[in-house]
């Protein structure tokens, strides 16, 4: 007779929630059962409250509809991020999460603007993003997916209450037979001959056996890390903040449909606009200014707060190996990087999707656990070198986190990737990994990074027939942007909360 694989789950954050959710389609099936174990007493890291668009792919996958998810987590929708302060103090731009133009006659858009700006005043490259200019109105309506249409050349994200979502995907694997046990796990049982896990030991005295463990314990690691002995690899040479102070206040009048990202003298402030309240947040460096200091100046730039100031520790890298034997970490457990993209959440799903590429058997296959580790490793490193270019190509000089940033010596792919585009404006295509030519484009343009020379087959194109297309595309984006409701208007109408 078949046995299914025994899995467990530790921990009922928003990973271990996002996997017993996601796994939970297995039961049925008869590939495996899941009991996810977690302690209230012990609670939940209770932050990491926007998403990327990718976040809709997953919940499109396990079968979740947006607007109920929206509506029972508060959410609002996200077309970018606003970055102010991190080019010049004074500079500001949106990473969008769309497009910038249109090619044109097969030249990508950056290409045809930048060549453009060599010999006649053009505007500047966000008057060409759909995304960024509904962002800076304030207004929201879904994509078409015509492409011969302006308006399906962005995607969106949500920001939402996370303690919500975790218990929305709770209920959601429970309906579907996630057993869930409430207790505190003291420690952890291996085999002497193999090494393996077998089972978890609670406080109540409760052993739970398994074939299979996910370790969603967050910062703790206490399988991956304390049991299993995993190695950390520490990137807090290149991102050097450590901390941050978290601070609900009252929501926004008009919610703004982009999350804001405001660099600050030792770090920077988020702000997350939520249908009840707003998360504000400083994430800072300790090296460069003392707890108190910062979360002094968390309070004066946040007046309205609902709460008092909650203080989280932290440290940028991963585990050199988050699979190892047979548990495999996923969340806080395998790896940290700050919040300044919004990629945690994404590496959660990414790694839940590739460990069901990589499904288990009772055996452990070392084949399996190589390909998942490599497939990891390129999301975690791509994201890594995307952060580090924020404070890289800082222009700051208000203290010396900023300077400091400016000269440190940064990983060689990310070198790479900035003479690449500083010589001829190119950007390369990946298939796997976060971050894609908009994103680099947002980023080196709004932080002030010029590319020295273009495409030479933007020549090919003569300077009317490129002013033309320009202001085309421009008008086509202003008109379409006008006649969409405003995102206050689209929440009310589609996924008013529950409040
Ligand atoms: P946790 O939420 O810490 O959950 C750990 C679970 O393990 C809990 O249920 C706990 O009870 C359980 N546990 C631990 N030890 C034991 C034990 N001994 N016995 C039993 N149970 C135990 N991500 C984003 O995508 N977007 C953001 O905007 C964002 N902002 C962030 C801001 C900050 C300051 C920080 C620190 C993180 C942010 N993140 C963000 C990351 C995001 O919060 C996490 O990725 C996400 O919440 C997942 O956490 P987790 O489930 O891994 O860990």
């Amino acid at each position: 007779m078949h046995h299914p694989l025994t899995i467990i789950i530790v921990g009922g954050g928003t990973a271990g929630w996002m996997t017993a959710a996601a796994l939970s389609q297995l039961i049925e099936k008869n590939i495996c059962t899941i009991t996810l174990v977690e302690s209230a007493e012990i609670g939940t890291v209770g932050v990491g409250e926007a998403t990327l668009p990718q976040m809709k792919d997953f919940n499109d996958f396990i079968g979740i509809n947006e607007a109920d998810m929206m509506q029972s987590t508060n959410a609002t929708f996200k077309l970018g991020i606003q970055f102010v302060g991190w080019g010049k103090q004074s500079s500001s731009y949106i990473h969008p999460f769309g497009k910038f133009g249109e090619s044109i006659a097969g030249v990508d858009f950056h290409q045809v603007w930048s060549r453009l700006n060599l010999v006649a005043k053009v505007k500047n490259i966000e008057a060409y993003s759909y995304a960024i200019q509904a962002s800076y109105q304030n207004r929201f309506e879904f994509p078409v997916n015509d492409k011969n249409y302006i308006n399906s050349t962005y995607s969106y994200a949500y920001h939402f209450d996370a303690s919500l979502y975790a218990q929305y995907l709770r209920k959601f694997s429970e309906e579907r037979d996630v057993r869930r046990v409430e207790g505190k796990i003291h420690s952890v049982k291996r085999s002497n001959a193999t090494g393996l896990i077998e089972s978890i030991e609670l406080e109540s005295g409760l052993s739970i056996k398994g074939d299979f463990f996910v370790d969603c314990s967050g910062f703790r690691s206490l399988l991956l890390r304390e049991a299993l002995g995993a190695e950390f690899e520490d990137w807090s040479h290149w991102l050097p903040c450590d901390r941050a102070a978290a601070l609900p206040s009252k929501r926004i009048e008009k919610i703004p449909p982009y999350t804001r990202s405001t660099a600050k003298e030792a770090g920077w402030q988020w702000r997350i606009p939520l249908q009840h309240r707003t998360g504000n947040g400083y994430v800072f460096s300790s090296d460069f200014i003392s707890e108190d200091k910062a979360v002094e100046s968390l309070l004066n730039d946040v007046p309205d707060a609902l709460a008092v100031p909650r203080l989280l520790k932290f440290k940028a890298g991963r585990y050199r190996q988050s699979w190892i034997k047979n548990c495999v970490a996923i969340g806080l457990s395998s790896g940290f990087l700050e919040p300044l993209e919004s990629t945690s959440i994404y590496l959660i799903q990414v790694a839940i999707f590739n460990l069901l590429k990589c499904f288990p058997n009772k055996q452990v296959e070392n084949e399996l656990i190589a390909e998942y580790g490599r497939l990891m490793d390129l999301e975690y490193e791509r994201i890594r070198d995307f952060l580090i270019l924020h404070y890289h190509l800082n222009e700051r000089d208000d203290n010396d986190l900023w300077r400091y940033c400016r000269s440190m010596k940064i990983p060689d792919s990310l070198k790479e990737k900035i003479a690449i585009y500083k010589s001829r404006g190119y950007i390369d295509q990946y298939r796997y990994g976060l971050f894609s030519l908009p994103s680099w484009i947002a980023v080196f343009n709004g932080q002030g990074l010029t590319q020295n020379l273009v495409d030479p087959f933007a020549f090919n194109i003569s300077d009317d027939t490129a002013i033309e297309r320009l202001n085309e595309i421009e008008k086509r984006i202003s008109e379409r942007v006008k006649s969409m409701p405003t995102h206050d208007e689209f929440l009310a109408d589609y996924c008013p909360a529950k409040l």
